[in-house]
């Protein structure tokens, strides 16, 4: 078991074989707490180890990505919680759940309801990541027992 770190990275990310879908060059890297599952496993496994300088280029599989599509996440809904622009096959939209706010992706549209489904948007594909560390150090006490990153790209508090 390796000591937690904090690594800032660079990265883009896109289905393998498509053009990148996020960059994060055009802003801030990304500051993570290895280890502590904010990031998919496939790449944390990969990052683990690294540190400022490295440059991967990495393919991570469906399943240790975004895990593998799930039909029973595909419902319907009524049409008034989706706005009147999303309401056609394969447009996304940002709904208020019970979990926190979800992306989902229209599928099917009724008189008065939409078939919606609530799976990631890069839910069974497998994805290939660009990365650049920018930097790394070892995790606080506190960030380890809070599970996240505090100060600069982390939690305020
Ligand atoms: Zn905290």
């Amino acid at each position: 078991m390796s000591e937690p770190i904090v690594m800032r990275f660079h990265y883009s990310v896109a289905e393998v074989g498509q053009d990148p879908v996020e960059n994060s060059r055009d802003g801030e890297p990304l500051t993570v707490l290895l280890g502590a599952g904010s990031i998919i496993p496939g790449l944390e496994r990969e990052l683990i180890g690294k540190t400022a300088g490295d440059r991967l280029s990495v393919t991570i599989p469906a399943a240790e990505a975004y895990g593998l599509h799930n039909p029973a996440l595909i419902q319907r809904i009524s049409k008034k919680h989706v706005p009147a622009e999303a309401h056609k096959p394969g447009a996304t939209a940002v709904l208020q759940t019970q979990g926190g706010p979800r992306v989902v992706t229209v599928l099917k549209v009724g008189m008065s309801v939409l078939d919606v489904d609530f799976n990631h948007p890069m839910v069974g594909k497998d994805l290939s990541f660009e990365i650049d560390v920018v930097e790394t150090r070892p995790a606080t006490p506190e960030e380890i027992s809070h599970g996240h990153v505090h100060g600069d790209g982390g939690v305020h508090h």
